[in-house]
């Protein structure tokens, strides 16, 4: 079993557009949205939820009002700002600020801060017309997407084990952050979507230099590669240069844009178009 993820180094660049394509072509795979942060595989897939969890991690913390004595104690040793009177003078704890090291609750003498564990994210398995699915949604503002990564990675390779899939695809996050490295690590191979632009080719290079600190096999896609010639031909130098496989360039095509908004993917939208046919290089070449 093959474990395959996408990246792009930065959002935009057509990674998942590309991954929902591939799924019309990888057989017995499971697929596993690593983007907990902003999942939208799902949107092309359609999955059809079969398992639900909780993913509880970190705390929500609470002052009751009716207990604290205002002594300060707690917004001094809290390192995140957290902590302050509100409009009518409770002291109270910003959500989006605390981190939920629970030092707080530790130093207050009242005994008035209480924690309780988050449950604000979600997992779940999922049936659909490619197989079987693994993703995950995040609260607004919620933390340690790379746990969440990390747990949805397991729980794809227990379904892909107990399935015997060759494969699991799995749709990587945007940046180098936590949730990336997450998704990184254990890969066979990386594959990584690269766009003509400034920011794109910087981005992507700034990646590849990360994926290559675990000596894991990189694979390069240049998408949309007609927008910006010049920008591609420096891609492709460099990609010869550092001896990284370029499995296609796939041209840019409108077809993306009208495939998703029927919530299908460039090749099953039009098996026969520029943009198609590129894709299923993309397969050909990385098998
Ligand atoms: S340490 Fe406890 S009593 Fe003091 S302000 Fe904070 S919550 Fe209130
Ligand atoms: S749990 Fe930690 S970060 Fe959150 S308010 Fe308390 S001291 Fe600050």
């Amino acid at each position: 079993m093959k474990e395959i993820t996408v990246l792009s180094g930065k959002g935009g660049t057509g990674k998942t557009s590309i991954t929902a394509a591939l799924a019309s072509l990888f057989e017995k795979t499971v697929f596993c949205d690593n983007d907990v942060d902003a999942a939208d595989l799902h949107l092309i897939f359609k999955p059809e939820v079969v398992e639900n969890h909780d993913f509880e991690y970190g705390w929500d913390m609470h002052i009751d009002a009716s207990v604290c004595k205002k002594c300060g104690i707690c917004q001094t040793y809290c390192r995140f700002d957290a902590i302050g009177l509100d409009d009518q003078g409770v002291m109270d704890i910003n959500g989006f600020r605390c981190e939920g090291c629970r030092l707080c609750e530790k130093v207050c003498p009242a005994k008035a801060i209480s924690a309780t564990p988050n449950c604000n994210n979600r997992w779940f398995i999922s049936s659909t017309r490619f197989g079987s699915m693994v993703h995950a949604e995040m609260g607004v503002g919620e933390e340690n997407s790379g746990k969440l990564v990390s747990l949805i990675r397991q729980k794809s390779r227990e379904l892909a084990k107990e399935k015997g899939a060759h494969y699991i695809l799995n749709d990587g996050p945007p940046g180098i952050g936590c949730a990336t490295v997450a998704s990184i690590t254990g890969s066979d191979a990386v594959v990584v979507v690269i766009e003509p632009s400034v920011s794109g080719w910087h981005d992507a290079q700034r990646l590849m230099e990360l994926v290559e600190q675990w000596g894991i096999p990189i694979y390069a896609v240049i998408n949309k590669y007609d927008l910006h010639r010049p920008m591609t031909e420096k891609i492709v130098s460099y990609l010869e240069h550092h001896h990284i496989p370029l499995l296609a360039k796939v041209p840019w095509s409108k077809d993306f844009v009208t495939s998703m908004e029927q919530q299908q993917n460039i090749i099953e939208y039009d098996p026969t178009s520029e943009a198609a046919k590129a894709v299923k290089k993309v397969w050909t070449e990385l098998k």
